[in-house]
This record gives C-alpha cells, sequence and structure tokens, in this order.
C-alpha cells in the first residue's frame, strides 16, 4: 500500500492508533488537535530532538523499520537520561518519499510505540509530509527533572570518577559490519548489530544518579567516547585521566578486530552512538551507585577514569604513561 492509496489524513489516524500510555493525567489534548495540550510540571521541563535522514544517518536498507523507529526514539530519550529527567512526550515529524510503503511506515510507529509503551511515553502529535528522495525523521521528546536534580556537562569537579554505564566501541564494531559488509559468527556480530541498531537505554541509571547527590556532571555517549568526555571537559573547566586498562571492551569487539582489522581501543575512543551515559561521580559514590544500579536494573557501572585539574584529556597506559587524546589523536590507533 502506498502513501497515496490513504493520503496523509488517513495515515495520520493510522497512527494516531496507541500513541498514549493509559490515560495520562497531564495530557488535555494529544494527536486531533492544532496543538497539543499538556499541565506543565513542577520542577524544570526538558526538551530534546533529533533528526534521522536517510543516507546521512541510516541506511534504510540495513536497518528495520521496526528497528528504526525504536532508535529514532531511543536517542531522544538517551538525551533526556543524560539530563537526569524522566522521559513525559513526544512529537514526531516524518518525510516521505512517495514509493515508501505505508507497512514500512507501520513498522517504524510500531517500534516507536513499542518502546514508548515501555518507557511511559505518550506520542502527542508530530508532522507528516512527502519527501521528494529520501525519508527523514525528527522527535522531540520532553522530559522532566525536579529542581535541583538536573545533571549538566558542566558540574565536573576535580576528584570525580569518570564511570561509564557499558561497554564501549560496539556500536561502531556494528556499523563497520553493515558498511564493510563483514562476514562474522553470528554470536559476534550479533550483539555488536544490536548494539548500533537497538541501543540499550539508561533512564533508570539516570534517575539513581540524578537523585543520589554523588553525581556531579552527565553526558550521553552519541560522538564517540573522546569527544563527549571532551564537553564535559570543556563545560566544567576540567580535564580528564583515562586509564586505557580499565576501558569496557567487548570480547565480540575484540573478536571483529581480530578477524577484520582495527583496534577496538580507536573504536572505544572515537566511535560513536554507544548512547552510554558517562557522568563523573564523587569518589565515595561509586561504591553505592554501582550497588544500587545492580540491584535495581542488574547492570553494573565501569570507572574508566577521573577528573583532574587542567584542560584536556589524557590516556593513562597500564606502565604509568600518560599520552594526551586529541580528538584526531585517537587515529593512530586504528592502523597498529
Ligand atoms: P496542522 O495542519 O494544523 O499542522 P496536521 O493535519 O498536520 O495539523 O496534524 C493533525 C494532527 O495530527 C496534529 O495533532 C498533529 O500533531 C498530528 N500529527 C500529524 N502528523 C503526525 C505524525 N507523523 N505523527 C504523530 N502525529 C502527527
Ligand atoms: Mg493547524
Amino acid at each position: 500500500m502506498k502513501l497515496g492509496d490513504i493520503g496523509e489524513f488517513g495515515f495520520i489516524d493510522r497512527i494516531a492508533q496507541g500513541c498514549l500510555v493509559g490515560e495520562p493525567s497531564h495530557v488535555v489534548r494529544g494527536i486531533g488537535d492544532d496543538a497539543a495540550v499538556v499541565r506543565c510540571p513542577h520542577g524544570l521541563l526538558l526538551i530534546t530532538t533529533d533528526l534521522l535522514i536517510e543516507r546521512v544517518h541510516f541506511l534504510r536498507p540495513a536497518i528495520s523499520p521496526t528497528q528504526l523507529g525504536t532508535k529514532a526514539l531511543a536517542v531522544n530519550l538517551s538525551d533526556i537520561a543524560a539530563m537526569g529527567g524522566t522521559p513525559c512526550d513526544a512529537f514526531v515529524s516524518i518525510a516521505i518519499p512517495a514509493e515508501v510503503p505505508v507497512e514500512e511506515l507501520d513498522g517504524i510507529y510500531d517500534g516507536m510505540k513499542a518502546l514508548a509503551r515501555r518507557t511511559g511515553v505518550n506520542i502527542l502529535g508530530g508532522d507528516t509530509t512527502r519527501s521528494s528522495q529520501d525519508l527523514c525523521l525528527n522527535l522531540v521528546v520532553t522530559g522532566f527533572v525536579p529542581e535541583g536534580e538536573a545533571l549538566y556537562r558542566s558540574g565536573a569537579r576535580v576528584g570525580d570518577r569518570i564511570v561509564v554505564t557499558g561497554t564501549l566501541g560496539d556500536s561502531a564494531g556494528g556499523l563497520r559490519i553493515l558498511l564493510e559488509r563483514l562476514e562474522l559468527p553470528h554470536e559476534v556480530a550479533a550483539p555488536l548489530l544490536a548494539a548500533h541498531l537497538e541501543p540499550e537505554l539508561y533512564l533508570e541509571e539516570a534517575r539513581l544518579f540524578a537523585t543520589s547527590g554523588w553525581a556531579h556532571a552527565a553526558i550521553d555517549l552519541s560522538d564517540g567516547l573522546a569527544s563527549d568526555l571532551g564537553h564535559v571537559c570543556r563545560a566544567s573547566g576540567v580535564g580528564a585521566v583515562v586509564d586505557v586498562a580499565a576501558l569496557p571492551l567487548s570480547a565480540e569487539l575484540g573478536e571483529l578486530c581480530r578477524a577484520a582489522g582495527g583496534d577496538p581501543l580507536a573504536l572505544a575512543l572515537g566511535g560513536g552512538e554507544d548512547y552510554r551515559l558517562l557522568v563523573a561521580v564523587a569518589p565515595e559514590g561509586v561504591e553505592p551507585l554501582t550497588r544500587s544500579v545492580a540491584a535495581a536494573t542488574g547492570r553494573r557501572l565501569y570507572e574508566i577514569g577521573e577528573v583532574v585539574p587542567g584542560s584536556g584529556i589524557r590516556l593513562r597506559h597500564p606502565d604509568g604513561r600518560l599520552e594526551p587524546l586529541t580528538l584526531s589523536g585517537f587515529d593512530h590507533f586504528a592502523h597498529r
């Protein structure tokens, strides 16, 4: 079925089903009027948006419609988590080339709605238009965080430990499998592809960090550790030392690099789209936070370094040698 068969309004009616999670008390009007109407929460309102363009941010043949819809929402939820917040509502704008089957659009919305239900997010509106060539998908997601609990990039303090919520570089490994059409055993390829196509979310961790008082700064890792930790350092007016030996690298990423070349460390430092949280935590908070995260989610935290005076990031090698990490500085790891 083509979009032309049902028209823009037929499409909106079709996707408008199942956009609310129960009967959310803050929603006065969702889809169906000229604007959504919500009651403002007490505290701070978070607003984030991400734009995904076919062939720039995703390859339509390489990602299923369900995965695309899920990921489009997930990357926005990750931004809300990085602020320490709880997500509330989503707005979805989509530009659709004429040849895209309606069933593919259904798949995108199925993925998005399934994740929205799991995370208590209501889809309250959006816009629908034709596109001459590429599929474009833009989401706006709102969230909420009580005053005093928001985590900013600018709060890191000298002495804080740097923790991340998962392994690094797996998403970049998954992208390599897609781009280089690597043939790897299923048990190696599957988790790396999943990391790229279906990123994990850390919404529960985000609230534990935000309410603990020990977390001083946070960011989600969308552009790679080197780049994103660099943002925290600049915003906070501090430097960072990262222990190479402490970087959490998955066995699968090691397998990929053994089979196809490259260095896992380069992917961990420079690879984008891991969507782990990186948090600067007071030293005394690392152990209790690790325990409460394990109790709440069964997952763990990885301490990878510390916040130091000065500026810039340095890598500490196992022999104690310190090496400055510049944005392009990790390139050489790829060729060792
Ligand atoms: P208007 O022309 O006044 O902007 P539209 O006809 O574009 O209104 O939209 C009608 C309703 O459908 C609005 O509530 C809008 O937010 C919602 N809507 C339109 N497109 C989408 C979409 N792709 N996903 C979710 N809601 C949508
Ligand atoms: Mg209108």
